[in-house]
């Protein structure tokens, strides 16, 4: 589960992080970019891989075995 903080000042956000890394990667944008105010905006929780690479592998392994089995029924 990978979180992104959202600065209630600006348009700032972190990237997908963990919980505590994000937290931390927001209070320092506050500490840099709003010194006084108290931290707020919203954190956004992504339940799927933040990655989003392992479906494309999937596909292009799909890809592979039909022209695998095409190659071998053409013969
Ligand atoms: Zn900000």
């Amino acid at each position: 589960m990978a979180y992104r903080y959202w600065c209630g000042e600006c348009g700032f956000k972190t990237p997908w992080l963990s919980e505590s890394e994000g937290e931390q990667r927001q209070l320092d944008h506050y500490a840099q970019r709003h010194p006084g105010i108290p931290p707020g905006g919203h954190v956004e929780a992504n339940r799927k891989n933040p990655e989003g690479g392992i479906g494309c592998v999937h596909v292009i392994g799909i890809i592979v075995l039909l022209l695998i089995i095409a190659a071998a029924c053409s013969r």
